[in-house]
């Protein structure tokens, strides 16, 4: 089979080669950009593509078979979160995307833009967000599509989705009326659609460097070749797990630094900082803890079972919980020279918030877990 070849190309190299050849780029060219991906909006490019032809994008992708690698995507976008966050979360973009697009049964897309996106030479994303809530009675889908001759005519506004370009593509979910009833529809929208703009209008307070867009599509044709779920809702339940076990990634990278940032404190501050209530040694074991939870977890992210997706929830949220209080120890063990302009920690800390807020966001989570308690 054609996909599976191409995924399987992707993978030639290793997982921990992998990761070591993302580990060496990332240690090479993130300390330079990391402040002004920060303080400029830099997003780097050449650096997430790099990573593609190191196969950074292609283990989790599901070929001929249900075998999937999540733990070097993990590993490699965790890689890069040691240095700056911002280019984690796009590794976590492009992950999603491939992984929207392998796990479909779309073998022309998989075949063609995916490949590419497994190699980094398409870059793109992913609109849950809205969805994501949706789907768990949030709030309404924000993208509206109507059945023409030959797919879809969508119409709609996303506030917020990353790893953008003019060439880039992402998967997106909309609504469509069928009379009477609604279903929702999944595809892979190209950002150079005829009716499709990209704002670039907000100022993050972190994160900026993620070439993050507001989408305003306006009766944008999205072709029946384009659709990967219809309806979306099983595909959905299929693909959460993973959606969400690689964001994993995001956390421990960021959660490492905050553990060496302190380390660092403890020659010229130890002999205060040891009052802190909170130590590195501790967070390493909370670290490892959580490591171990994803890795189990990462070995069967198409299970159906309820308790399974419980764990994962509850995994997501420690994630999240684990990265806020990692830089908030972190800025109290490095004190002033963490609070000084363009000093990691103070970075690190508005970050971490972004771990916890992202879709799904804290709250979102704290809501499915009591849900799942009735
Ligand atoms: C830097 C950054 C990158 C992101 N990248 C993506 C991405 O790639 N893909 C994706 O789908 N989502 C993306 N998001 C959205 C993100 O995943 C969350 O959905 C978002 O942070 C809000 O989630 P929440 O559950 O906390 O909702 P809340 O913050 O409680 O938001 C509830 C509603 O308010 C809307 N809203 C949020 N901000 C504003 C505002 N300034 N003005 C008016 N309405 C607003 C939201 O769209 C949402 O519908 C990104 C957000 C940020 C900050």
């Amino acid at each position: 089979m054609l996909d599976t070849q191409t995924v399987m190309r992707s993978k030639a190299r290793p997982g921990a080669d992998v990761v070591e050849a993302v580990r060496v780029v990332s240690a090479r060219e993130l300390p330079s950009l990391v402040n002004q991906i920060d303080v400029e909006g830099y997003y780097p490019e050449s650096v997430m593509r790099e990573y593609g032809r190191l196969g950074a994008y292609a283990h989790h992708l599901p070929g001929a078979t249900d075998n999937v690698d999540l733990l070097t995507s993990i590993n490699a976008m965790a890689a890069a979160g040691e240095h700056c966050l911002s280019t984690s979360f796009c590794m976590w973009c492009q992950d999603a995307l491939g992984w929207y697009i392998f796990a479909s049964d779309n073998k022309a897309l998989k075949i063609g833009v995916g490949a590419k996106v497994a190699d980094g030479e398409i870059l793109g994303g992913t609109a849950l967000s809205n969805p994501m809530k949706a789907l768990f009675g949030i709030e309404p889908m924000r993208l509206k599509g109507k059945a023409v001759e030959g797919g879809y005519v969508v119409k709609g506004l996303l506030p917020y989705v990353s790893n953008l370009g003019a060439d880039h593509y992402f998967g997106g979910i909309f609504e469509v009326e069928d009379g009477a009833a609604k279903r929702n529809v999944m595809a892979i929208i190209p950002c150079a659609s005829e009716g499709l703009t990209l704002a670039e209008n907000t100022r993050f307070t972190a994160l900026d460097g993620t070439r993050t867009f507001c989408v305003q599509m306006r009766d944008v044709f999205v072709p029946e070749s384009l659709v990967i779920a219809d309806p979306a809702e099983t595909y959905v339940k299929r693909i959460r797990a993973g959606f969400v076990l690689l964001q994993a990634g995001m956390a421990f990278g960021l959660i490492r630094d905050c553990i060496r940032l302190i380390e660092q404190t403890k020659g010229p501050l130890g002999h205060v900082n040891k009052y802190l209530e909170i130590q590195p040694e501790q967070l390493s074991e909370q670290l490892a803890g959580m490591e171990a939870a994803v890795a189990k977890l990462c070995a069967t992210p198409f299970e159906t079972d309820v308790g399974y997706w419980r764990a994962v929830l509850e995994a997501r949220l420690a994630a999240g919980e684990a990265s806020v209080a990692a830089a908030h120890a972190a800025m109290l063990h490095c004190g002033a020279r963490g609070y000084v302009a363009n000093a990691p920690a103070q970075r690190r800390l508005r970050e971490a918030y972004f771990v916890a807020i992202v879709t799904p966001a804290t709250k979102q989570l704290r809501k499915m877990l009591a849900d799942m308690a009735h």
